[in-house]
């Protein structure tokens, strides 16, 4: 089966921060993805715009070094690889002054898309609003895209949309969250809406509890300063893991369209009561045989900055009353693996007898690595001797299902920068989603600092604290195994 590609419209994509991290290991590989598909027409002008002076040429070698590192099997066709170069310029710039602003102004067309992602710090997403405006680079066609942390609590994230909303209607803000530009999530939402089979059965009379795990092995290297400020709370359960639990528990949208699918994620957080203090556990990784404690890392021995939560969530309306959500992330454990478990209740009655024991359908959403989904379902087992149940699973990889030509999912970043060219909003943010789980989370935080509360150490390389396995054992649940 051969994906389908759809072209675009010409577009100018202004990228501040051309320089960075972020843009040179996942967007602008994404962008050459995409041209590799041939998804563009043949004028697009991506422009990366940044503080160092660098020429448009060596700007173009760091973009060609990054792709050989990053999509190396098609950054080696010469022929393809020079023509996405000759798209690319570069301009220097500083968000806080007005040098490189003509310069940038002169270059853009006015007839076409004209997207200006902010891949820079949140601090210059006003400064860089506010100079956009002002040099008159908006027109009817211009989209914004703003990268996570979206502020850091309710009232930072309430100025930033009003500094945006200065400058730019809601429907030209792009929020990335780069989770729901991933295949599978999407999928969540076809095999959800898509299919009778599910939906008949997803509330809290058939489905005993949900679980969603976003397991991690890196640390946090790099990333010390700002990550010491946020924690794991702030850090992927405020946006990340919030988006998944919103797709898991929201009410099917009257039709797939931005405002209809965000309405119903926010009526969901809207919904969630306030976390019980003694429903979440805070972990930080402990030094041990492959490398350094959190502390350690981030050079603050007393620091009680979270590398982990896990946290039991209800949501206060009809479909889900009585159905807990588990959530859990953290750094540095066992495996990397990000996924979703809808774990059912068991039939009401056996008519095997109870030594042929008790089984429940599951149904796994497999999110990193190897996408894909998995029903557990209950089985005779082969051979005579009796009626004994055992669980099989139903399984669709992505990757075998679709065949050799998707062995290789696009990447979330590939999905979502279309889009934002498409102006298509549904798999972005809205300013009001971000809000209230800020809202949900603040409370969370400001309890731990009136309590004075100090995470309780993992082992790097484990499944992460004790306690949350009895977060779940009190319930008499457990958490599926994070390994792959
Ligand atoms: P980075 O430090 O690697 O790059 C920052 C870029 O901003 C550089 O190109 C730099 O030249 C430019 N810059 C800094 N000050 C400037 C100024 N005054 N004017 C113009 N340009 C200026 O940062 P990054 O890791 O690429 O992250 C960028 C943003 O994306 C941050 O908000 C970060 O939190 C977010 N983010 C990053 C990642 C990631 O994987 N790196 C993931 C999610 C979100």
């Amino acid at each position: 089966m051969v994906s389908r590609v759809i072209p675009v419209d010409p577009f100018d994509l202004v990228i501040f921060g051309g320089t960075g991290d972020l843009a040179q290991r996942k967007i602008l590989p994404a962008l050459f993805r995409r041209y590799c598909a041939g998804q563009w027409p043949a004028d697009v002008q991506i422009i990366g715009a940044a503080r160092g002076n660098h020429s448009p040429d060596k700007f173009r070698e760091i973009v060609a070094r990054s792709l050989h590192e990053h999509v190396p099997n098609r950054s080696k066709d010469t022929e393809t690889l020079s023509g996405f170069l000759q798209r690319i310029n570069y301009v220097p710039l500083d968000a806080m002054s007005e040098n490189g602003w003509a310069n940038l102004a002169g270059r853009l067309k006015d007839d076409r898309i004209r997207a200006f992602y902010f891949s820079v710090g949140p601090s210059l997403f006003g400064p860089l609003a506010e100079r956009i405006r002002a040099h008159d680079m908006v027109t009817k066609h211009t989209r914004i895209v703003v990268e996570k942390p979206f502020g850091h609590d309710l009232d930072s994230a309430r100025t930033l949309n009003a500094t945006l909303a200065a400058h730019f209607d809601e429907g030209q803000i792009y929020r990335i969250d780069h989770y729901l530009g991933k295949e599978t999530v999407q999928n969540l939402m076809v095999v959800r809406f898509g299919n009778m089979l599910f939906e008949p059965l997803w509330n809290s009379q058939y489905v005993d509890h949900i679980q969603i795990t976003v397991a991690e092995t890196v640390g946090i290297d790099g990333r010390e300063e700002y990550y010491e400020r946020s924690g794991a709370m702030r850090d992927m359960v405020q946006n990340h893991l919030m988006q998944l639990l919103c797709l898991i528990a929201m009410e099917p949208p009257a039709k797939f369209d931005p405002d209809a699918v965000r309405d119903e994620k926010l009526k969901v957080i809207r919904a969630l009561d306030p976390v019980e203090p003694h429903h979440i556990v805070r972990g930080q990784f402990a030094p041990g045989p492959d490398g350094l404690g959190y502390r350690e890392v981030v050079g603050n021995p007393r620091s009680t900055t979270e590398s982990y939560v896990a946290l039991k969530a209800h949501i206060s309306n009809w479909r889900w009353a009585g159905t807990p959500f588990y959530l859990r992330t953290g750094k540095r454990l066992v495996a990397r693996s990000s996924v979703i478990n809808v774990m059912f209740k068991d039939a009401p009655h056996s008519i095997f007898g109870e030594e042929a024991g008790r089984h429940a359908n599951a149904l796994s959403i497999r999110l990193q690595p190897n996408e894909g989904i998995t029903l557990k379902v209950t089985i005779k087992e082969p051979g005579p001797g009796g009626m004994r149940l055992i669980d099989v699973p139903l399984d669709m990889s992505f990757a075998e299902a679709l065949g050799p030509e998707n062995q290789d999912p696009p990447d979330a970043y590939e999905r979502l920068v279309m889009d934002v060219i498409r102006g298509n909003q549904t798999l972005f943010m809205r300013g009001d989603e971000v809000e209230a789980a800020w809202a949900w989370t603040d409370p969370v935080i400001a309890g731990w600092q009136a309590r004075g509360d100090v995470p309780k150490p993992y082992e790097s390389g484990s499944t992460g604290p004790g306690d949350a396995e009895l977060l779940m054992k009190r319930d008499g649940r457990l958490w599926q195994g994070i390994k792959p």
